[in-house]
C-alpha cells in the first residue's frame, strides 16, 4: 500500500514539472501566464529538492534502523543460545536436543529456510545426520545422499562455503535458490559442516557468517564431548583388535610429526617391529591365540612408552612406534628395552604358556629426506634384524646406507 502512495506521489512529482515547461513556452510566445501557474512553475523546483533529500534520507534511516534492530534481535538469539549451550554442557546427556536448539537459532539469524549439521564419518568416509529441520525422513536421506556426492568436494575441509549453483537433486525439490556452509571444527581439524539453505538468493553480511561461526566452532565443542562423536572417531582411528592407531591415523601422525620436527629442528625417531615365526605360533596354538598376543604385545608396549610416543599396527603383526625428540641411540635404547619385555610375556594358551620375540629396526630424522623415508629405512633395519638372527634391534646407520648404496 505505502509502495502505491509513493508511485502516485512519484507520479504526480513528474507531472508538476511539465508546468514550468508550459510556463516557459507561453513566455516564449509572448503570452502572460495566469498566476496558477506562475506559482506553481516557482515551486516546482523546491518540490523536486524537497522530495529528492525525503528519498535519500527515508531510505537511509530506513536501512540504518531494520539493520540496527536486526542486529539488536540477533544479538539476543545468540546470547540466548549461548546460554543454553553453558546450561546444556554441564548435563552432557542430551546433545541431540542441543544441536537442535543451535539449528533452530541459526535458521531464525539467517532468516533460513532450512538447516542441516553433519558430522563427518572418517571410518565411512561419510556425512552423517546430527540435526535437521528436515522432519520428512525421504526427503532428508535425498540431502543427505547430495552431501555425500554432488556437494561432498564442495564441503569437505572447507571454510565457509557460498552455494550459488544449488542443482543438486535435493535442493531442486525443495526449491532451493542458494546455500552457505561453515565447517564444525574441533582443535582445527573439520570434523562435519552446517549447511543452510534458502529458497531465496542469500546475500552474504559479515555479522551472519561470523555469528555462523562461532556457532560451528560450539557445535565441535559439543560433540567433542559426545558418545557417538568418540565412538565414530575411535572406529576411524584405532585399530579395532589391538586398540592402538591403525595404519591410516599412523600416517597421519608420521606426517605431522615429521613436519613439526623439522620446522622445531626437533629430533624424532621411528621403530618398526615385527613378531617372530609368528605364522608357525598361528599354526601351532591356533589364530583366537595369534591375536591374543597380537592385543598382549601392544598392550605391552604402550605401557613402556611415554605419553608423547606413539604406538600403532602398520598392518598384520608388524608395529611401529614414534619417538618424538628422540635420538638413535635413546630410540635404539627404548626398542631393546621392549624387545627384552616382549620375550618376558607369559602367554597363556591351550598347550601352556607360550613365549614370543620380535625384531626391531629403527631409523632417525637425520638419516631421511621425507617422511616416507623414516619407515622404509627403519623397515630395511628391521628385514637386517630378521636375516642375522631375529629377536634383535638394528639401527640404520652409515654402514647399512652404504650396503644399500652398494646394492644398487
Ligand atoms: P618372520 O619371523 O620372518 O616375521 O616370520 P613370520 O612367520 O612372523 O612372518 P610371515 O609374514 O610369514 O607371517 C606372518 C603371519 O602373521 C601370517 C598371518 O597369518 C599372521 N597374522 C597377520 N595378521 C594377523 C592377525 O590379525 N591375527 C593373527 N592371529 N595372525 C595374523
Ligand atoms: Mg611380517
Ligand atoms: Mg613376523
Amino acid at each position: 500500500m505505502k509502495k502505491y502512495i509513493l508511485k502516485i506521489l512519484i507520479g504526480f512529482i513528474i507531472f508538476l514539472n511539465i508546468i514550468p515547461l508550459i510556463y516557459m513556452y507561453v513566455l516564449s510566445q509572448g503570452l502572460t501566464p495566469s498566476s496558477l501557474i506562475h506559482t506553481i512553475s516557482l515551486a516546482v523546483p523546491l518540490i523536486n529538492i524537497g522530495s529528492f533529500m525525503y528519498l535519500i534520507l527515508s531510505k537511509a534511516l530506513s536501512h540504518g534502523i531494520s539493520s540496527a534492530s536486526l542486529d539488536k534481535e540477533r544479538l539476543s538469539m545468540f546470547i540466548n543460545v549461548m546460554k543454553q549451550i553453558n546450561i546444556s554442557m554441564s548435563s552432557l546427556d542430551d546433545i541431540e536436543k542441543i544441536l537442535n536448539t543451535i539449528n533452530k537459532t541459526i535458521l531464525d539469524i539467517m532468516k533460513a529456510d532450512y538447516c542441516s549439521i553433519f558430522l563427518y564419518d572418517e571410518s565411512a568416509g561419510k556425512f552423517k545426520r546430527m540435526a535437521s529441520n528436515i522432519k520428512d525422513p525421504n526427503l532428508f536421506a535425498l540431502l543427505q545422499n547430495d552431501v555425500n556426492s554432488y556437494l561432498f568436494n564442495k564441503l569437505i575441509d572447507k571454510d565457509d562455503v557460498f552455494l550459488s549453483d544449488c542443482g543438486y537433486k535435493s535442493g531442486q525439490i525443495r526449491n532451493i535458490s542458494s546455500g552457505v556452509s561453515i565447517p564444525v571444527r574441533i582443535s582445527g581439524y573439520n570434523i562435519g559442516v552446517v549447511l543452510v539453505e534458502f529458497t531465496r538468493i542469500y546475500k552474504s553480511d559479515d555479522n551472519s557468517i561470523q555469528i555462523l561461526n562461532i556457532l560451528g566452532s560450539q557445535v565441535g565443542n559439543i560433540l567433542k564431548n559426545s558418545n557417538s562423536y568418540r565412538k565414530m572417531h575411535f572406529a576411524a582411528n584405532m585399530d579395532n583388535l589391538t586398540k592402538v592407531y591403525n595404519r591410516h591415523s599412523l600416517d597421519k601422525i608420521i606426517d605431522n610429526e615429521y613436519r613439526n620436527a623439522l620446522s622445531n629442528k626437533d629430533d624424532l625417531s621411528l621403530v618398526m617391529f615385527d613378531i617372530d615365526n609368528f605364522k608357525k605360533c598361528n599354526d601351532t596354538y591356533g589364530h583366537l591365540f595369534g591375536d591374543k598376543v597380537l592385543i598382549e604385545l601392544a598392550k605391552c608396549v604402550q605401557k613402556s612408552i611415554r605419553g608423547a610416543d606413539v604406538i600403532g599396527r602398520f598392518g598384520g603383526e608388524e608395529f611401529v612406534i614414534l619417538l618424538p625428540s628422540t635420538n638413535l641411540e635413546n630410540a635404539y635404547y627404548v626398542a631393546d628395552k621392549i624387545r627384552e619385555k616382549i620375550t618376558q610375556l607369559d602367554l597363556q594358551s591351550d598347550q601352556g604358556v607360550v613365549h614370543v620375540s620380535a625384531s626391531f629396526g629403527v631409523c632417525n630424522i637425520y638419516y631421511t629426506e621425507n617422511q616416507k623415508d623414516l619407515i622404509t629405512k627403519a623397515d630395511i633395519a628391521l628385514y637386517v634384524a630378521k636375516r642375522t638372527g631375529k629377536n634383535k634391534v638394528v639401527a640404520y646407520t652409515e654402514e647399512l646406507a652404504n650396503i644399500q648404496r652398494e646394492k644398487k
